[in-house]
């Protein structure tokens, strides 16, 4: 029997996805391979309507977090600072490879529960002569919006450029590219595809910009990967299979359209929220911060995770715990993937029954 997936990646895949794997052994510097990359690339930019003469989508054999820490290590100039939007385990991470590749950072913290304060953002920005920020698009900890749009403008405003961390975003909520510069990315989240494959989203003029400076890593270094990919061929060994996965997937997305993909999540998601609220449960955060895909639930005191999570699992659903501090205060539910409707109705009756037998929260 299908195992449903309701973690945030990695997802349930379809057939065709899953399909794409087997395909004859394939040497990564022949033509056949530079012509798969070159799709996903092409595939990338088109599903999320970006002028390939202003946009390069560079990919990485990792998961989200290497796409992530290429971005962060590869777009801040030597001796530059950084300011981190820290509101959640995602925040944290980029403030610690920060660290790792000793950039001068400093955050700007809020509740886990909150957005940043753009009046706070603005005068760090003002005063803090930071050359990049860097912030979460949706803080998958939470299930938490950030509001990418008008900090990046505020960003733009003082002149420093924009990571966004996106790799729980793309494909399921909506994303303005207008003041960014680098988004990074993971195939195996909301686009459907399967892990091993990753990438950054850069601004074409940026990383011509970035080619100049000394590279921080030789691995995670964009414009390496940049370079080699626009002769057609890659700088280090891709995972092949996992990238025709991909190709596959960003073939689904650009039949089905992210936009769309995006309102099917939403109303998907707002059914399960209804089904938690019915069943005396309370929702993590306020309606305007939650996300198209995830749910962050608060666990009644009267109940144990792991018997939630044993008891859906045996009837084939995965749900999630909370991470850091919200490990015993929280769970998620996740909507993304290949998941049919019918499934999802099978989980919410499902979860109605697990519900009762743990025994309806005062
Ligand atoms: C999942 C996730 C990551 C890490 O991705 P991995 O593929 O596990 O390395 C980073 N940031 C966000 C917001 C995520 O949701």
């Amino acid at each position: 029997m299908k195992t449903v997936l309701l973690n945030p990646g990695p997802v349930n895949v379809s057939e065709r996805v899953r399909a794409a794997l087997h395909l004859p052994d394939l040497c990564h510097r022949e033509v056949e391979y530079g012509s798969l990359q070159d799709d996903v690339r092409a595939l990338l930019l088109g599903v999320f309507h970006l002028d390939p003469s202003e946009w390069a989508a560079v990919l990485l054999t990792g998961s989200g977090t290497a796409a992530l820490e290429a971005a962060v290590s590869s777009c801040v100039p030597p001796g530059g600072r950084l300011l981190v939007v820290r509101n959640g385990v995602y925040g944290e991470r980029i403030a610690e490879m920060a660290r790792a590749h000793r950039i001068d950072t400093d955050t700007l913290d809020s509740d886990w529960t909150a957005p940043p304060d753009l009046g706070r953002l603005e005068t760090a920005l003002e005063h803090g002569r930071f050359d990049t920020l860097a912030l979460v698009h949706h803080e998958t900890t939470t299930g938490l919006l950030n509001p990418v749009a008008p900090a990046a403008s505020l960003a733009r405003r003082h002149r420093a450029r924009v990571i966004v961390d996106s790799i729980s975003g793309l494909g399921g909520e909506p994303l303005a590219f207008g003041d960014l510069d680098a988004v990074a990315g993971t195939a195996n989240k909301c686009l459907q595809g399967l892990p091993g494959v990753s990438f950054v989203i850069v601004r074409r003029p940026h990383l011509a910009g970035i080619g100049a400076w000394p590279p921080r890593s030789v691995y995670l270094h964009l414009p390496t990967h940049a370079r080699a990919q626009d002769e057609h061929t890659t700088a280090f060994t891709p995972a092949v299979p996992a990238m025709s996965a991909f190709r596959a997937a960003l073939q689904e997305l650009e039949e089905e359209g992210a936009e769309r993909r995006a309102s099917r999540f939403a109303h998907r998601s707002q059914a399960l929220r209804d089904v938690m609220e019915d069943e005396g449960l309370r929702l993590l955060l306020p309606a305007p911060l939650r996300s198209n895909t995830i749910t962050a639930v608060v666990l009644p005191s009267s109940w144990r995770y792991a018997a939630l999570h044993d008891r859906l699992k045996e009837r084939g659903f995965v749900v999630y715990a909370g991470q850091g501090p919200l490990a015993e205060r929280i769970f998620r539910i996740a909507v993304m993937g290949a998941v049919t409707n019918e499934e999802y109705d099978r989980f919410s009756a499902a979860f109605r029954t697990v519900a009762r037998d743990l025994g309806r929260p005062s």
